[in-house]
Formats: structure tokens, sequence, C-alpha cells
């Protein structure tokens, strides 16, 4: 097809992401773009931020579709000299739009879970907590459980997660026995504190999600419940895009690329026995 426009693709994921599936203080859809505005060629990223976007003008994309929303709060300015406000001014500039899918994404069926669960070859998937309200039933919620082709240890499980996930400085770190048998997992793409409580309750014997806390995962693995397993926010979603793009090429006739700029803000990772420094 090649009389894609921003308005065909935002009808597009509008309906495989419904707005209202997206939590009350979420804020998706369309964030600018002209409507009638051709578009060839897709740009998808975890976040629209300025290396992401200095990445969509040098693809030629006409279309951002973002994972994480640009603006979240409300803002008096877009004036150049602010951040979000320069991002907004180049891609107007450049002509290209943006559009967000957040949480209507992560409670999607198939959704930002399952492309996490999908990469760690999690079968017999479920959501961890059901959706609920306008999301409710055809197998929506957020979080996936489901079971491992074979268990192992939880050390091991890391390492596996490990090469699964997208490479990041920060890697994988777990927290448990480590050799406690790992072979129901529950996974949350992004933070996943919330849902710590549901993750005891639902059996699995791991829960893997992104920037987990000192206290909560002290206090969890006090409580009995399953080993946690924290990875980077950028590599806990970076598999999703795969998904998305693989829809917009197959459905659209779009050109689509994947941004493996990893946005997540650790850039060093240090162990004390990786390599002695001298000052
Ligand atoms: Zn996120």
């Amino acid at each position: 097809m090649t009389d894609c426009t921003v308005r065909t693709l935002v009808d597009a994921l509008d309906s495989r992401y419904p707005r209202d599936w997206a939590e009350s203080w979420d804020r998706v859809g369309l964030v600018l773009g002209e409507f009638d505005a051709p578009v060839t060629r897709v740009l998808c990223v975890v976040d629209c931020v300025p290396e992401t976007v200095e990445q969509a003008l040098d693809a030629g994309a006409d279309l951002i579709v973002a994972h994480h929303p640009l603006f979240l709060k409300p803002v008096s300015s877009i004036a150049p000299d602010t951040f979000k406000g320069a991002l907004v001014h180049r891609l107007i500039r450049a002509g290209v739009a943006l559009y967000t899918a957040h949480t209507n994404a992560d409670v999607a069926n198939p959704g930002v879970s399952d492309a996490l669960a999908a990469r760690l070859e999690l079968t017999g998937l479920r959501p961890l907590a059901p959706a609920e309200g306008a999301a409710a039933g055809g197998g929506r919620g957020l979080g996936r459980i489901g079971t491992l082709p074979a268990p192992m240890t939880l050390a091991r499980f890391a390492r596996f997660a490990a090469g699964r996930l997208p490479v990041t400085a920060a890697g994988v770190r777990a927290a448990g026995d480590p050799d406690r048998l790992i072979g129901t997992v529950a996974v949350c793409g992004g933070a996943g504190d919330s849902f710590l409580a549901v993750a005891a309750r639902s059996g699995a014997d791991a829960y893997l999600c992104a920037d987990l806390r000192h206290h909560p995962v002290s206090e969890h693995l006090a409580a009995g419940g399953p080993a946690l397993l924290d990875v980077a926010h950028w590599a806990s979603e970076r598999p999703w895009l795969d998904d998305v793009a693989a829809w917009l090429r197959a459905d659209h006739g779009v050109e689509v690329l994947v941004s493996d700029l990893d946005t997540d803000p650790w850039t060093v990772h240090a162990n004390r026995d990786d390599l002695e420094i001298r000052p």
C-alpha cells in the first residue's frame, strides 16, 4: 500500500491499541503530526528523546511510534529552549508525526509483556493481572505468566534472560536463592513494583520486571514470594517494538524500522571483581 497517511496509521494503531484501554493517568495516541501527510517509513522506539528523533530524521521516517508518552503532565509552554519543546519543534519542522501507545499496549493481547515473555520462551501465557474496565476480556491484562521449556536454577535463568534480552549496561540482577528451581515465570514490561503482591499470589517461581527497589524486594522475599529479576526498563519493552513493526509491515505495507538505540539511562555497570582500576 502506498497511500498510507498519518490518519490511516493512527486509525489502525488506535484500533489495535484502543485509547480507552490506557490507564486514566496515561496520555496516548497522536502527539503531533498532520493527519493527511503521507507515510512511507515508520520508526518504532521505546522513548522519544533527541537521539531517537535524530535517528528518525536520518532514516527519513514520516512517523515515530513510541511506547513512552512525550508529555505525561500538562505543560504551559513548548518553547524551543525546553527539552521537550525542542523535540516538538524539530519533529514538526521535519514533518515527522509522533504517536504513543503506552499502557493501552501493555494491556493488549498481544501486548508489551507478550513480546517480553516470547524472548524468554515462555508458553501457556495468561495475564498476570487480568484487565478490568474497557479492556476487560480477550486474554488482556498487565504482565504475563507462563512456563519455561525446562526448569532451571535462578542463577541460570538470570544468565538465560541476559542472553535473550537486548544488551544493556544494567544487565540482569536476580534476588533470591541462586539454586532455587524456576519453572513458572511471571513477567511485566516496564516498572513492575506494583505487581509484586500479584506475582506472589500467582504461583510463579520467579517474577521478572524493571525498576525494582531495595525495600519492596527485601520485604517480598522475606514474605516467601517468588525470586525476582530486575532488568533494564528499555530492555523489557524493546521486544514489543518488533511485534508492532511486523504488524505494521504486514497490514499496512509501510517500511518499518525498529530503534535499537538503548535509551535506558544507565550507561555503566561495574563490579569490583571485573577489573582493578588504579587511580
Ligand atoms: Zn515503560
